[in-house]
């Protein structure tokens, strides 16, 4: 069950994973951005480690969603600082107060999270942003039934396809979009780090 617990080891799952991707997330960054986006999530995931041993014995979802939105949101800068911490700072909101996390209640966490980011960004599908990733896993976990297990992977499934869908575009938002076509054959880095997220999660037992 998705309860805090899980949430916290997701949290961890995340942080190894960004530190283990962390050159390939920058690379990214590297041909259409400014080359900081691995160092930016790793250095936000890790002040995040620092941090959860703050939380109750028995945090809920929310709590630690809540933590995870506000280190990012003070650590991570640029573009994706305040992106992520508004999606989880909203993902918090919508979990509530609950113990645990069925399918639907997961699916209107990711909602939220991916209205935070285009509430904040303003980006549309398509942009060549997280959104491409974002935006197909809600629609895939909210077509995958009442199986919470089935929702993450769906949701997996769909934000990297959604991240590798951003390779013929056009970036209409971020540094990319100062580059015009030769943002053409790159993947987006924030869309390939929020597939990590999704997929960790999906993994995370
Ligand atoms: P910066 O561009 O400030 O160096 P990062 O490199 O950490 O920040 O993050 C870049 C990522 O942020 C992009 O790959 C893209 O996915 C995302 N991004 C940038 N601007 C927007 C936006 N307006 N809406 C959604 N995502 C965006
Ligand atoms: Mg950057
Ligand atoms: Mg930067």
């Amino acid at each position: 069950t998705l309860d805090g617990a899980w949430t916290r080891r997701w949290i961890e799952a995340v942080a190894a994973a960004v530190a283990e991707r962390k050159s390939a997330l920058t690379a990214l960054d590297r041909a259409i951005g400014d080359g900081d986006h691995g160092e930016n999530l790793d250095r936000g995931f890790q002040a995040v480690l620092g941090k959860l041993d703050a939380l109750d014995e028995q945090p809920t979802p929310g709590a630690v969603l809540k933590l995870v939105a506000t280190t990012l949101i003070s650590t991570v800068g640029g573009a994706a600082g305040p992106l992520y911490g508004t999606a989880f700072l909203k993902g918090a909101m919508a979990a509530g107060d609950r113990q645990a996390l069925d399918a639907a209640a997961l699916v209107e966490v990711l909602t939220a999270a991916r209205d935070g980011i285009v509430a904040r960004g303003k980006a549309e599908p398509n942009d060549k942003t997280m959104v491409d990733a974002w935006g197909p896993a809600v629609e895939a976990a909210a077509a995958a039934g009442d199986d919470v297990r089935a929702a993450l992977e769906a949701a997996a499934g769909a934000a990297e396809a959604g991240a590798v869908a951003t390779e013929p575009l056009v970036a209409h938002k971020g540094r990319a979009s100062y580059l015009g076509d030769r943002a053409i054959g790159h993947r987006d880095p924030g869309a390939e780090s929020s597939a990590l997220i999704l997929r960790v999660a999906a993994e995370t037992q």
